[in-house]
């Protein structure tokens, strides 16, 4: 159920900034979507990267990010970890044809969710390492979700094309070992609002080493609130919340930490 609570006023920061990580298709946004991309735009976001869980959802993304919007939104394809149980014949084409869309910049999100188990470990690893070969071929960066499952993760990263692919580790939340392996295969580290969380103690640690030409940002949303939302439905608007936690903490100013996580989201994104 769409939450009636608008969720976020950040106060509208002077500097622009990206979402790189959002679910514009989720039945959240879809009371009031275009009330919630102005917001965003109020805020100072300039782009969303709208990513998807199956193939059903990776169509509504699709069609929200051709439609005319006062945010610039790009779309991800891909299946998730959680899903990775629907999974059927054809359903690579089916990705690949999607992936040929203008709008569509990535494959994702996929990943490893060793919390949640929502499908087995076996079929989470296999269908996780199609999409990453898939866009290490069509040289689409992915956008990867981990979960208590760091050496699992990278192991298949190494192994099936994730260099050539090149993507992002997003919603970060493992240990800095984890975080150097990844930029060590060229990826980007993703941050959420997770860093806001008085009890993040060892991820702000994170978030502080890692360098300021691969650090992107993302909400998540409709999950994850920032603090002080924390609890409500989130939304793209929290982005410039995340950016200005992330540049508080690393004691950087927050317009060019932004100019930096703009410029490394292009070249995240290839375009
Ligand atoms: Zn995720
Ligand atoms: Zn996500």
């Amino acid at each position: 159920m769409p939450n009636p609570d608008p969720g976020a006023d950040p106060p509208p920061a002077p500097w622009a900034c990206v979402d790189s990580h959002a679910h514009l298709s989720m039945p959240a946004f879809a009371e009031d979507l275009p009330a919630v991309l102005d917001r965003a735009r109020a805020a100072g976001i300039t782009e969303i990267l709208s990513a998807s869980t199956s193939l059903e959802d990776a169509s509504r993304n699709v069609e929200i990010a051709s439609t005319l919007s006062p945010v610039t939104v790009w779309a991800a394809v891909g299946f998730h970890a959680h899903q990775a149980n629907l999974w059927r014949d054809g359903d690579e084409q089916r990705l690949e044809d999607l992936l040929a869309g203008d709008r569509v910049v990535a494959v994702g999100e996929t990943g490893l969710d060793y919390h949640y188990n929502f499908s087995p470990r076996d079929q989470q690893r296999e269908i996780f390492a199609r999409q990453v070969r898939l866009a290490a071929r069509l040289r689409l960066p992915i956008i990867v979700h981990c979960r208590n499952a760091a050496a699992d993760v990278a192991a298949i990263l190494e192994a099936e094309g994730g260099r050539e692919a090149g993507g992002v580790l997003h919603c970060f939340t493992e240990d800095e070992p984890f975080a150097r392996r990844c930029l060590d295969l060229g990826f980007y580290i993703s941050f959420s609002g997770i860093v806001t969380f008085p009890r993040a103690g060892a991820l702000k640690e994170v978030a502080r080493s890692v360098r300021e030409d691969r650090l992107l940002v993302e909400t998540d949303s409709p999950y994850l609130a920032p603090e002080p939302h924390r609890g409500r439905r989130n939304e793209p608007a929290n982005a410039a919340v995340v950016l200005a936690a992330l540049a508080d903490l690393r004691g950087t100013d927050p317009a060019s930490l932004a100019a930096s996580v703009r410029a490394n989201f292009r070249r995240f994104i290839k375009r």
